[in-house]
C-alpha cells in the first residue's frame, strides 16, 4: 500500500518530485479487517464513501475534538445504490484520500472490501437490506425515500455493520445529507441496547466560496453546470425571509428552475420528523435537483417570519 501510494504522489507527469506534495503514508494506519479495529473500540468514527473533500475533513476535525482515537471508514456501499451504473461511476480516489487524511492525521482508516462487509455475498446483502425495519423518518417524508428506493435500507445496513465492527463511542455525520443524518439518529435511538452509549454528532455543511455545498459528485459538473448549480444555494437564501412554508417552497422551486435545474423537491419540513412543518417548531428547508447526470442535494434551517 505505502509504496504504491508514494509512487502516485511523485508521478507528476514530468517525473519530477515536488517536495511540498510528498507525504509519506507510513504513519497512516490502513486497516482492511474488522479484527484490526479491536484496539480502536470507543473511537470516534467518521463513515465515508471516499472521494474526500473539505466537508469530510471537517467531520474529522470535529471527531478529533472528542479526545478519543479517530477512525475514518472508506467504503462505497453497493447496497445503498439503486442504480448499478451510479455505483460503478461513483468516484474512487483512495490514494488521494489517504494523502488528504495524512495531512490532518487520523488514528486509522478502515477500507474493507465488499466481501468483508457482507460475508454472505452481495445477493444476500441486498435481500437482508430489503428486510430491515427502518425508522419512520426513512420511509414517511417522501423525500430521498421517494426518489431513491431502497437507499436508506442500504445506508442503515452498512452503518449498523460499521457500528458493530468498530464499537465507536461517537460517530459523526454531515448535515449536508440531512435526512440520512436523521435516519441514523433515529436508528440509534431505536437500538439503544445494541450500541450502548453511542453518540451521533452532527457536522455542519462545508461549502465552496460561492456557497455550493461540497460533494464528491461536484467533480462531474461541467463549467456551465457548475455555474447553474448555484441555483440551489440561491434558492435556500432567497426563501429565508418567507412568512409561510408555502411561500418558501414556491420561492425555492422558482429559483431552482430559473437556473435550468430539474427540481425533485424543494420543501420546508419539521426538522425532526421531516414531515409537515409546524411553524412553532424548528423547520428545515430541503432541496434536491438534477443537472445533467448529477444530483445535487442541500438544506438549511429556516425560521419562518411570522
Ligand atoms: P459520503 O462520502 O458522501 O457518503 O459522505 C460521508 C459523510 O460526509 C456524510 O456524513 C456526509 O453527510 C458528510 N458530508 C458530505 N459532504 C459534506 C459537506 N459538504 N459538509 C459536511 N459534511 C459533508
Amino acid at each position: 500500500m505505502s509504496s504504491e501510494f508514494g509512487k502516485h504522489l511523485t508521478d507528476s507527469g514530468a517525473g519530477l518530485v515536488n517536495p511540498l506534495t510528498w507525504i509519506p503514508c507510513r504513519a497512516l494506519n490502513v486497516l482492511e479487517q474488522p479484527s484490526q479495529l479491536l484496539p480502536y473500540r470507543g473511537c470516534a468514527l467518521v463513515p465515508t464513501m471516499g472521494a474526500l473533500h473539505q466537508g469530510h475533513l471537517s467531520l474529522v476535525s470535529e471527531a478529533k475534538r472528542l479526545g478519543v482515537p479517530v477512525v475514518v471508514s472508506i467504503f462505497v456501499n453497493p447496497t445503498q445504490f439503486g442504480d448499478a451504473r451510479d455505483f460503478a461511476r461513483y468516484p474512487r480516489t483512495l490514494d488521494a484520500d489517504l494523502a488528504l487524511l495524512n495531512t490532518v492525521g487520523v488514528d486509522a482508516v478502515f477500507t474493507p472490501s465488499v466481501k468483508t462487509m457482507y460475508l454472505n455475498g452481495l445477493d444476500d446483502a441486498h435481500r437482508d437490506a430489503a428486510r430491515l425495519i427502518l425508522p419512520r423518518v426513512a420511509t414517511q417524508p417522501q423525500l430521498e425515500d421517494a426518489f431513491r428506493d431502497g437507499h436508506f435500507a442500504g445506508v442503515c445496513q452498512v452503518v449498523a455493520r460499521l457500528f458493530d465492527i468498530a464499537s465507536p463511542a461517537a460517530a459523526i455525520f454531515g448535515e449536508k445529507d440531512f435526512q440520512q443524518l436523521r435516519v441514523i439518529e433515529a436508528m440509534v435511538e431505536g437500538e439503544s441496547a445494541r450500541w450502548g452509549a453511542l453518540r451521533i454528532l452532527r457536522g455542519e455543511t462545508i461549502r465552496e466560496c460561492d456557497g455550493l455545498a461540497m460533494s464528491s459528485r461536484n467533480r462531474f459538473l461541467s463549467l456551465e453546470e457548475r455555474e447553474r448549480s448555484l441555483g440551489i444555494i440561491r434558492a435556500l437564501r432567497e426563501a429565508a425571509p418567507s412568512h409561510s412554508h408555502e411561500e418558501a417552497e414556491r420561492t425555492m422551486r422558482r429559483v431552482v428552475e430559473s437556473h435550468g435545474l430539474l427540481c425533485e423537491y424543494a420543501v420546508v419540513r419539521d426538522a425532526l420528523t421531516l414531515e409537515r412543518p409546524n411553524a412553532n417548531l424548528p423547520c428545515r428547508a430541503l432541496i434536491t435537483a438534477r443537472i445533467g447526470s448529477v444530483r445535487l442535494i442541500d438544506n438549511c434551517s429556516i425560521a419562518l417570519v411570522s
